[in-house]
């Protein structure tokens, strides 16, 4: 057992999505001291080798104050980072990726959910891309100019498939997570590389608009993506839900599209309710336990903990 858990410590772990962000600039608590779901002491402790940081900004109203708005969360990100250079890095290229991974820093990847702060102006996306900015959700849950979401349902528009054939351009992951079913498909119909829905589960385990059915999840594995299972009790269960739950999301992924497209996307600091067993960062190492003792082998584990993901950030950010 002892020497399992040193064996943990040592598959980098990825997670493709928190909200923690918000919540530290606002002063609710310090991630780099604790009082949130995730903080820089639970990463390092759990052995997160790259964070996504989501940059949220809710759909609709006026394009200029959602711009501003992500702006504030990007520049707070950055001097996170600036301001913790032992702990943090700015994810930009494979190369730094690699660096991070060597001196066990945490590769902070920046991501912007809602491509409405666009303002239906391509430049825009070079611009986030100076900043650091590595992925975009297209939507939230709300159709925007770029595409439709869960929750207001309308294809890609003519805008959206320049944004993806840019995104793949610029060296940006396209992230699918919150879109409506028909813009996932055009999506994947426009895109030249591989896409991540960074925080989704599969509708065939719980029958909920924001998961993922079986032909979404085959479709993005045939095309080399990754799915960030989410720890958001409402996606996996629709009740209560237990650490064992993230595994049964894992196990569907996997039984439909073998090990190689499926890792984690917590969205901690972003969700109501977290399973039992999964009720902050600190808690990673107990799921790739879990993992473990369900019978993954070893090299598996570890591309579901992160070496799918990394896969896909090397691909796609060059
Ligand atoms: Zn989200």
């Amino acid at each position: 057992m002892d020497q399992r858990k040193v064996k943990q410590t040592q598959f980098p772990l990825v997670d493709g999505h928190c909200d923690s962000i918000a919540a530290h600039l606002a002063g609710e608590w310090n991630i780099t001291v604790g009082g949130g779901r995730l903080s820089l002491p639970m990463l390092r402790q759990a052995g997160v080798a790259v964070q996504f940081f989501a940059c949220f900004v809710k759909g609709g109203g006026q394009q200029e104050p959602m711009l501003l708005r992500a702006l504030e969360l990007v520049e707070g990100c950055r001097s996170l980072i600036a301001e913790n250079p032992a702990d943090l890095c700015l994810l930009e290229t494979a190369a730094n990726l690699d660096k991070a991974l060597a001196t066990g820093q945490v590769a902070a990847l920046l991501s912007v959910e809602g491509g409405g702060i666009l303002g239906g102006k391509l430049f825009m996306l070079s611009l986030l891309h100076r900043l650091g900015v590595r992925s975009l959700g297209l939507t939230w849950n709300y159709a925007n100019d770029l595409a439709g979401g869960v929750r207001e349902p309308g294809g890609l528009t003519r805008f959206g498939r320049d944004v993806v054939r840019e995104m793949n351009r610029l060296g940006m992951l396209v992230d699918v997570s919150h879109l409506s079913d028909p813009a996932f498909w055009d999506v994947l119909d426009t895109t030249g590389k591989p896409v991540i829905a960074s925080h989704s589960c599969c509708r065939t385990l719980h029958d909920h608009p924001r998961n993922l059915n079986d032909e979404q999840i085959k479709a993005l594995a045939g095309q080399g993506g990754v799915i960030g299972i989410n720890f958001f009790t409402e996606f996996l269960t629709g009740g209560k839900a237990a650490l064992g739950d993230v595994v049964r999301h894992v196990d569907h992924v996997c039984s439909l599209a073998g090990p190689d497209f499926v890792g984690l996307g917590s969205d901690f600091d972003g969700c109501e309710s977290l399973p039992q067993g999964l009720e902050d960062a600190s808690c990673l190492p107990a799921l790739i336990e879990a993992l473990l003792d369900r019978g993954y082998s070893e090299e598996n584990t570890a591309k579901i903990a992160g070496g799918n993901f990394l896969r896909v950030i090397r691909q796609v950010l060059g």
